[in-house]
């Protein structure tokens, strides 16, 4: 039986809409959290310890918008996106989807039965255009796979869907009959794009979308998905490491560590006043060349360990602002002055105001 969403929340939650949001969120995360279990060697293989890749996770995701997930390697962004595609089942927490005319589902409820209809209001677009499709495959089978997997066209009916699509991300139709390596990397990006988009989802997730791809085609590819967002009223989870990219194509930015948001705001605001230390350390190493790189940045130390995270804010061994309540006090994601501008720290925290 498909699981449905009670219109009481289980508490009351301080995450505001976003200010240009008219209606409500397509997505609302709440609490969301994955670890993973540390187990021993041998026999018995008992259990030693938690990862805490996420640890309650807490966002909305508005009709339209763009939501950057930004963060260090580690961080937890990717673990958010495979969580909220069910990529990964969550340990806890919701992911309260609500479809374009239909009822709110809880997707971390949801079996893999339950999913697979929705799984075509909700795609992903990967990293890398070079492994993310089947060399083996044509370009049309490709695209047309998905409406094929959910039965809903075949024949000319699949060859017509599959030419629309290519011409809406920039290819020809004839381009049905060729094979993936006759292609760049940002046409191969245009090819997951349309095998994305032919079953028209109402959310995309980006992961590291345009990473793998030359700056001239970063361009041309996301001005293509604004393109999209606009023609298909698509909603965007855009995850990448290019703070450069997130500043330009994002309305609103998430910034995470060791698993947690520490920072959420409108992208202008974010990126004109951080509030979190954690966040002005970050844009103050712009540009990052490589997410394979690891970055430098004015921060001593190094990404707190998910199996050992310190007490108090996670952060607190790195943060030059350290007081008292830091070591002890895990800081809540509190919108202080009210202007949809969220930040975990304690120097926000108008409690702890009168100690800072
Ligand atoms: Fe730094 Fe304390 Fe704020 Fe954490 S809560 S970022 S340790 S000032």
């Amino acid at each position: 039986m498909e699981t449905t969403v009670s219109s009481a929340s289980p508490r009351p939650w301080p995450l505001a809409p976003a200010p240009t949001a008219a209606a409500g969120p397509l997505l609302s995360v709440r609490d969301l959290c994955r670890h993973f279990p540390i187990r021993s060697r041998g026999f018995g293989r008992k259990v030693t310890g938690t990862v805490r890749a996420l640890d309650d996770v807490s966002f909305d995701l508005f009709p339209g918008e763009t939501l950057g997930l930004v963060g260090e390697s580690g961080s937890g962004k990717t673990t958010t996106a495979r969580c909220i595609l069910r990529a990964l089942a969550p340990t806890s927490g919701e992911v309260i989807f609500r479809p374009p005319g239909g009822r709110p589902v809880d997707l971390a409820r949801l079996s893999d039965r339950e999913l697979k209809p929705l799984r075509t209001q909700m795609q992903m677009i990967f990293q890398d255009p070079f492994s993310s499709l089947n060399p083996r495959m044509t370009v049309g089978q490709i695209v047309g796979e998905p409406l094929v997997i959910h039965g809903l066209a075949k024949g000319d009916a699949l060859d017509a869907r599959v030419d629309d699509i290519l011409r809406r991300v920039g290819l020809k139709p004839e381009h049905r009959s060729y094979y993936p390596h006759a292609f760049s990397g940002g046409q191969r990006q245009r090819i997951g794009i349309a095998r994305a988009l032919i079953m028209r989802p109402s959310l995309i997730v980006a992961d590291e979308a345009v990473s793998a791809l030359d700056v001239s085609v970063q361009a041309q590819v996301l001005n293509l998905l604004k393109d999209l967002q606009a023609e298909f009223r698509l909603t965007y989870l855009f995850v990448a490491h290019n703070l450069d990219v997130v500043r330009h194509f994002c309305d609103r930015v998430a910034v995470m560590y060791a698993g947690r948001i520490v920072e959420l705001a409108p992208a202008a605001q974010l990126f004109a006043a951080p509030r979190h230390p954690y966040t002005k350390a970050l844009l103050a190493a712009v540009p990052w060349p490589d997410p394979d790189v690891k970055m430098k940045f004015d921060v001593p130390g190094e990404i707190a360990d998910p199996s050992r995270l310190p007490s108090g804010c996670a952060f607190h061994p790195r943060c030059k602002q350290c007081f008292a309540p830091c070591l002890s006090q895990r800081p809540l994601l509190l919108d202080p002055v009210g202007d949809a501008h969220f930040v975990a720290c304690h120097l926000h925290d108008p409690s702890h105001q009168h100690v800072a």
